[in-house]
């Protein structure tokens, strides 16, 4: 299984070798390979120049052309190839937006962050391992490629991903490394919020979440981020892998700040769960019968309540209230969700129109309010979801 994916892009690498050039795997596959942790996308690094790429393969997608970097499908699927390149010029503390092609592989894993991840491979599994990338992978540590200092000065998102390869991969960050990232901290602030984001959202989620948030609080790194830098950080324990959009609905449950969530440039999508999210870590506290549960679940999603209920170690070493784990857990979620007779407003056999037309009144805002009590009665069985029990209800509560 593992080779898998090597052995699929294999007819690349040889037919570009076929063409006079050099090929490797490189970065993440060719590590996580050496560490025996599944691998799910390939990089492609080869001496050829983005132009003699889209000459030897019939379909190709330009898709990083000036940084070298052209699409190859193959067999239905989209492979990354590389040109060998030299960065420099490095401005602000971000990546170049000139790069220059080589011919040397060397060079190419020179301009790598960090060593695991500067290894080579052929496809007969023959490493090119000039920084002696899995010697720290045995000893499990986190090194840079060269000097920390000038390398976390070229670029300052590599220190973030250096603490979010330590999250994902329970590494060591040496001491060189980590020093280098308390100096030069404070120059993440030239990034990119997005950017940012990419490592955060990995960072997050590694099963050594709890030493590296700890070392992104001791560096300080949080008072450089935009929306991060606005909150109390001392205040946020992270001690589980959590994802993304449940630590950001954490912190903003812990810590209320108006319109905050614009800094971060997330999707809408993103954003609205998150929101949902600081809505069920409020209310599932609040629960406490059996008709606050069915509604609850009637409103919230199943798998939205669950993750929220995984959380809730984190969230009571917040310092929030968690949901009282007798009326709530995985089992009576699901069971609840189960007896529930409609599952939305759409499944009501009365809608609005039916309302106003049997009491033949104008529409208004009191519409809103007594639909919802319909639903509420329906969802809790106090009513049955047929059109003539509804439109009695109506008749009988109803003042208009
Ligand atoms: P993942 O498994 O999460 O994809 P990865 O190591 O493949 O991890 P990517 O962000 O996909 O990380 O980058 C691919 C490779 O490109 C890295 O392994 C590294 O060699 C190189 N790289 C990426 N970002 C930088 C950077 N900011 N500075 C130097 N090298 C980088
Ligand atoms: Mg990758």
């Amino acid at each position: 299984m593992r080779y898998e994916l090597f052995e699929r892009a294999k007819p690349i690498l040889n037919q570009i070798q076929q063409h006079g050039f050099e090929a490797y795997y490189v970065g993440g596959s060719v590590r996580d390979y050496l560490m025996g942790r599944e691998i799910h996308d390939i990089d492609i690094t080869t001496s050829a120049t983005p132009d003699e790429i889209e000459d030897i393969f019939d379909k190709t997608i330009p898709i990083g052309k000036e940084h070298g970097t052209i699409n190859v499908v193959y067999n239905d699927e989209n492979y990354e190839v590389t040109t060998f390149r030299a960065e420099e010029d490095y401005v602000d503390h971000r990546r170049p937006s000139e790069v220059h092609f080589v011919r040397d592989l060397y060079q190419d894993v020179q301009r790598r962050d960090f060593t695991i991840n500067a290894i080579a491979m052929d496809t007969n599994y023959n490493t090119y391992d000039y920084f002696d990338g899995e010697d720290d992978i045995k000893a499990k540590q986190i090194r840079t490629v060269g000097v920390a200092r000038e390398r976390f000065e070229e670029d300052a998102l590599r220190i973030i991903r250096g603490l979010r390869f330590q999250s994902q991969l329970n590494f060591q960050i040496v001491n060189e490394t980590f020093e280098a990232m308390a100096t030069q901290i404070s120059d993440i602030q030239y990034l990119s919020i997005e950017r940012i984001v990419v490592e955060l959202k990995k960072l997050i989620n590694g099963i050594n979440v709890s030493e590296s948030f700890k070392n992104m609080k001791e560096i300080q790194a949080f008072n450089y981020i935009p929306f991060f830098k606005a909150f109390n950080m001392n205040k946020v324990f992270i001690n589980e892998p959590l994802s993304f959009e449940i630590w950001i609905a954490l912190m903003l449950a812990q810590q209320p700040i108006e319109d905050s969530l614009k800094a971060l440039k997330i999707s809408n999508l993103e954003k609205s769960n998150i929101q949902n999210f600081v809505n069920l870590i409020k209310i599932l506290p609040k629960v406490e019968s059996k008709q606050d549960l069915i509604t609850v679940v009637y409103d919230y999603n199943l798998s939205d309540i669950e993750c929220v209920l995984t959380a809730n170690d984190t969230l009571k070493e917040n310092g929030l209230e968690i949901a009282n784990p007798l009326i709530i857990n995985a089992t009576s979620i699901k069971e609840t969700d189960a007896q529930l007779p409609i599952h939305t407003r759409k499944e009501m056999d009365v809608n609005g129109g039916d309302i106003i037309k049997h009491l033949q009144v104008k529409s208004g805002p009191w519409l809103k309010d007594v639909l919802r009590q319909i639903e509420l009665a329906i969802i809790t069985q106090q009513m049955n979801n047929t059109k003539l029990e509804i439109l009695e209800w109506v008749d009988a509560n109803v003042k208009v």
